[in-house]
């Protein structure tokens, strides 16, 4: 029996598989000199385009500045309503509230854990009944890796006239009804974060889209808004440049990226069949391909999850939490969640259990059969 210790994301085991080549291309960066927009970053931006079968993709600094570029450019700000799901990453409620405009929380599903489409219409029409904001954008995350419902949120948003933005930071890789996400909604926004499906040593991040007007106002905002020439300031814009050296990690590791995600889909399914009657496990939705970013239970209601994750650490087993407080509890978001609809908006009960229950457990694609065997054990005796 194996004695490494389980790690809950491992970027050592997959460089030791490309070390060469990541020191190849890193080489290459430093005889060039070419830090910022080197050919890397062109090359990397028509991989990933390509990967994901969409028309563009545009490198940008970080997920987080990859979706403040794509609410600046719809041009998004005071008195515009943005609504994001309240149990997601921090960077979604963020963004909106950088720009100047109001986010409204969304509760999400109890299966899926992503945005609710009854609660997201519900909450358009308050805003809209309140009329001090005006609904804008919809930014729909692919939580844990598993897609959200697309097809709805582009029909509200296609009714309502409002912009769908994906937030698939913890998704690249996933599909859904045969389309890969960077294609769904208008733009999507991708984070290589080191621990995500795809990372790089560093920060990092993408904007993919079919149409080529956004793409091309997102090229600008990435660089101060600069135009054709240099010195031309369109439109203000940010230092949003993705590095070249990312580009050419992410280039090293975007050959590993389909057999990782089939690693990936492997390792759930022995988490499914071994926890099942146990924990909540991820269920799939009919017609995604789930990306795998977290595998994440629900604890059975009452379980104390403080002990179960001491029991599982004195077993070698590592375990975190995604996420303890929904977003609209954070001290950050509170007072403009609060002052989002008169009056108050309605609770988001949904959001609130599962920070309380949620539990994520080892998950990259190197973890072994008897890795995941451990982790099943483990929890079993835990729980
Ligand atoms: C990681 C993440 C982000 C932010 O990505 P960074 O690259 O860390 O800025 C945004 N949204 C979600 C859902 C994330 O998981």
């Amino acid at each position: 029996m194996t004695t490494r210790p389980i790690a809950l994301f491992d970027m050592k085991a997959q460089q030791s598989l490309i070390r060469a080549e990541l020191d190849r291309r890193i080489a290459a960066v430093l005889d060039s000199g070419a830090f910022i927009n080197g050919p890397e970053v062109r090359e990397l931006e028509q991989k990933l385009a390509a990967f994901a079968g969409c028309a563009h993709a545009v490198g940008v600094s970080s997920g987080t500045d990859a979706l403040q570029i794509a609410m600046m450019a719809e041009g998004i700000g005071r008195g515009d309503a943005v609504f994001l799901p309240a149990f997601t990453y921090t960077a979604t409620a963020e963004v909106p509230l950088v720009l100047g405009a109001t986010p409204v929380f969304v509760d999400v599903d109890p299966v899926t854990f992503n945005i609710d489409l009854a609660d997201l219409e519900k909450r358009i029409a308050l805003v809209r009944r309140d009329g001090r904001l005006k609904p804008r954008a919809v930014i729909g995350v692919d939580l844990f890796g598993l897609p959200a419902d697309w097809p709805a949120i582009e029909a509200v948003c296609a009714r309502e006239g409002m912009f769908a933005l994906d937030d698939a930071a913890q998704a690249f890789g996933a599909a859904l009804g045969g389309k890969r996400l960077g294609r769904w909604g208008h733009a999507t926004a991708l984070s290589f974060y080191p621990t995500k499906t795809l990372g790089c040593y560093g920060d990092g991040g993408a904007l993919l889209t079919d149409d080529a007007e956004r793409a091309e106002l997102y090229r600008q905002l990435r660089t101060h808004g600069e135009g054709k020439s240099r010195y031309e300031v369109l439109r203000t814009g940010m230092n949003g440049r993705l590095d070249t050296i990312q580009a050419a990690i992410l280039l090293a590791k975007l050959g590993l990226l389909e057999d990782e995600l089939v690693a990936r889909a492997r390792i759930a399914e022995g988490y499914g069949k071994g926890l099942s009657g146990l924990v909540q496990a991820p269920t799939s939705v009919p017609g995604a391909v789930h990306a795998w970013g977290l595998y994440s239970v629900l604890l059975p209601d009452g379980a104390d999850r403080a002990s179960v994750q001491e029991t599982l650490k004195a077993a070698g087993v590592p375990s975190g939490i995604y996420y303890p407080k929904p977003l609209h509890h954070q001290p950050a978001y509170a007072g403009a969640h609060r002052a989002s609809v008169a009056g108050g908006p309605p609770p988001l009960p949904v959001s609130e259990m599962l920070c309380t229950r949620i539990l994520s457990l080892p998950m990259h694609p190197y973890l072994t059969q008897d890795e995941v065997s451990r982790v099943v054990a483990a929890l079993r005796a835990a729980v």
